[in-house]
């Protein structure tokens, strides 16, 4: 069972699909207007759908508005519903990121597959990024040792205590050296539904890990903070190993 969003301001034909998709299990949420979907999905009270069935036309704030919106800062599936095949070239063109589209009339059994191929390959890829991030390789830059097993960190040789949510961070940011990171993104992987709206809670859990990590060497410093954007973790050898070395 998923849960699905639903942003349709033709009644009817949001009631229908509603219907259709919550006979075949999932729990569904009608939206009929631009901007209270808009606050629902990206506000500080949002909410955390697993797809959403996004219609282009809508009142007071469009559909591809709302799918850039969503698309700058979230990872959630969205089916794009278009009336026209001039509407349709419009999203293709700008590339929105959209995974799926459909014209109207809508076909319902055509909507009801597209969203289960959706939500199949969704989960595939999150079990595939689970055993790549929670993958059992330890990480070795320079003085840095972590390892995902044990869940030990060492700088420097000495062990460095973390608690759980600073080790997942230290560990996503470091596995993805250079990779910059929005504090939204960090805060729907790692702390999900619950701390919505709270992105300060990542800016405290860096901060104290920066300091847990400075105690021994440099290693503060390589997690970066790109300000209005989030952080990244930065792998020294890279500046402090000049090519010439191995020549
Ligand atoms: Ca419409």
């Amino acid at each position: 069972m998923a849960h699905i969003v639903v942003v349709e301001d033709e009644r009817e034909l949001a009631r229908l699909i509603a219907q259709t998709l919550r006979d075949n299990g999932h729990q569904v949420e009608v939206i009929q207007d631009g901007q209270v979907a808009l606050d629902r999905l990206t506000g500080p009270a949002r909410i955390t759908p697993d797809l959403i069935v996004l219609d282009l036309m809508l009142p007071r704030v469009d559909g591809l508005t709302i799918c850039r919106r969503i698309r700058r800062e979230r990872i959630i599936p969205i089916v794009m519903l278009t009336a026209k095949s001039t509407e349709l070239d419009k999203v293709l063109g700008l590339e929105l990121g959209a995974d799926d589209y459909l014209t109207k009339p809508v076909s319902l059994r055509e909507l009801q597959a597209r969203v289960t191929a959706i939500l199949r390959r969704v989960e595939m890829m999150r079990d595939e990024s689970r055993t790549q991030e929670s993958g059992t390789d330890p990480i070795t830059h320079d003085g840095l040792r972590i390892d995902p097993i044990g869940r030990d960190v060492i700088v420097d040789r000495t062990e460095v205590n973390l608690t759980a949510k600073e080790f997942d961070l230290l560990y996503l940011l470091a596995s993805h050296p250079g990779r910059v990171f929005s504090r939204n993104y960090l805060l729907d992987r790692l702390w999900g539904d619950t701390y919505s709206g709270f992105e300060r809670t990542v800016d405290t859990h860096i901060q104290r890990l920066r300091r847990k990590l400075g105690g021994s060497g440099s290693t503060a410093d390589r997690i970066v903070t790109l300000w209005g954007v989030g952080y990244k973790y930065e792998r020294i050898a890279e500046n402090s190993e000049p090519e010439s070395r191995t020549q």
